[in-house]
């Protein structure tokens, strides 16, 4: 039998631009594609009707679609990776698998693993940075630890960046059959009733980028959640690696830095949470990890309804509810009421921003909650509590934004505020102030 490269897709669902996969296509070594649909992370969700499932079933079966057209072989699987990688290298004669790196608590476990076995098998794991432009220790400050402080980051980051980091890597120039192997009897790919998911679209734009005239503009509409195309709506593709940042990355730096900012943010949270994989589940600072939160279920559920009585919080729910996507500032409006006003656990947001948000990303998430809620490596101050009128005030003050998703707004059926937002402020003050000088 001849002997194969796997190139296991992850968060990279694309052919060009593609650091592993070019790097797979240059071995000297006939590749096959791989994807698996991971029963490790597939079986904790919540429900078997998600968009992001048939979001990742789609674009797998695009991706297989493009390999037979170029002359080769994807190969899908629905199990658990070590299980999958063990029939694997039973089953074909594996000298390597190549894939891009995952700075997921979860995925380092799993990737550790998986390199382990491919050892005892003769074959090897080899990774590559693709989701970002530096990872891990690449950007350290002066006393060589992660830095804490965004602004001395994004400063040391812009000094790294070279033309190069960003030019795309010639995987799609190289996916021709030369290089591809075609495998005759491959498993059939599952599909998603064999997964046990039941089909459910959730509207995405195209993964490509975002027009000229919406990036030159992002800086003045980014806070406008109630503009249509206020930002660039690329987050999910970014998620899923169907559009690679290097590009997104390019554009932005031709054409306004405020969004090179934000997509610095990105690069800034993955490699926090590499470096503090107990952030995901933890507050990061220690001394705001007893704060004795209500979290009081109804108030819960009000939050997670749309049904607080606060326009911009509410508006931004119903939106996630009815979407799978909310902008920044509905994000932002919502996870400070949710943590200040309401007093309830960030982990309680972050949880049900995971189940709901189609372009849910752990580091992204936890690393924003956790800003939000004053309890990060970089963080608002804890003592930050937003006013909800004065947000309307500034970023929605037609109400176009909450006309849009509170029908009922205006009219008496309209919730009654949940809180009185002055006592609100006090009462997280002096408990978040509590907490803190119980530490010291
Ligand atoms: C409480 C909270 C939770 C969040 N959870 C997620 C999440 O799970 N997944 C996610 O991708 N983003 C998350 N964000 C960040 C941000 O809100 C979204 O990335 C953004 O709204 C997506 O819309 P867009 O693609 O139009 O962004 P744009 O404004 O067009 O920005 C372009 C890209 O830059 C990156 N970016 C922008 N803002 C941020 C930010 N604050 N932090 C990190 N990266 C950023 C994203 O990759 C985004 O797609 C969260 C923010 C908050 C306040």
């Amino acid at each position: 039998m001849k002997k194969i490269v796997l190139f296991w897709h992850r968060r990279d669902l694309r052919q060009h631009d593609n650091a592993g996969l070019a790097a797979a296509l240059q071995s000297g070594y006939p590749v096959v594609p791989l994807f698996i649909y991971d029963r490790e992370i597939l079986d904790l969700l919540p429900s078997r009707r998600d968009a992001r499932v048939t979001f990742i079933y789609d674009e797998v079966e695009r991706l297989s679609q493009q390999t037979e057209q170029a002359g080769g072989t994807l190969l899908a699987y629905y199990g658990k990776p070590l299980e999958v990688f063990a029939q694997l290298v039973r089953q074909y004669e594996v000298a390597a698998v190549y894939t891009n790196e995952d700075y997921e608590p979860y995925a380092a476990v799993r990737d550790k693993a998986v390199a382990e076995l491919l050892q005892q098998a003769g074959a090897e794991l080899r990774l590559y940075k693709d989701q970002v432009i530096f990872a891990k220790k690449e950007i350290l400050s002066k006393s060589e630890t992660p830095p804490k402080v965004f602004g001395a980051y994004s400063k040391a980051w812009l000094a790294a960046l070279r033309d190069e980091h960003l030019l795309p890597y010639p995987s799609r120039e190289l996916f021709t059959a030369e290089n591809l192997a075609q495998l005759a009897g491959a498993a059939p790919r599952p599909t998603l009733e064999q997964m046990n998911f039941e089909r459910f679209e959730q509207e995405v734009p195209a993964a490509e980028l975002p027009a000229e005239e919406l990036v030159r503009n992002y800086h003045l509409t980014r806070d406008k959640p109630g503009l249509v195309n206020s930002s660039t709506r690329r987050s999910v593709h970014l998620r899923f690696g169907t559009l690679s940042v290097r590009e997104l990355m390019q554009q932005a730096r031709a054409l306004n830095p405020k969004l090179l900012n934000e997509l610095i943010w990105r690069d800034f949270f993955m490699m926090l949470l590499w470096h503090f994989p107990d952030m995901a589940t933890e507050s990061y600072d220690p001394r705001l990890r007893r704060v004795p939160y209500r979290n009081n279920e109804a108030e819960f559920r009000a939050w997670c309804e749309g049904r607080t009585g606060y326009p911009l919080v509410d508006a931004g729910m119903r939106e996630l509810n009815q979407t799978g996507y909310l902008p920044n500032r509905a994000r932002i409006a919502a996870a400070g009421f949710l943590v200040k006003h309401l007093l309830i656990d960030w982990r309680w947001g972050d949880r049900y921003f995971a189940d709901k948000l189609l372009d849910y990303d752990m580091a992204q998430n936890v690393g924003n909650w956790q800003w939000m809620a004053g309890t990060g490596a970089v963080a608002a101050p804890w003592f930050r509590v937003y006013s909800p009128q004065s947000q309307q005030e500034q970023y929605d003050p037609a109400w176009a934004y909450v006309r849009q998703w509170i029908p009922e707004f205006g009219t008496s059926q309209y919730a009654k505020p949940i809180v009185e937002h002055k006592f609100a402020r006090e009462r997280a003050i002096s408990t978040f102030r509590a907490a803190y000088q119980n530490q010291e």
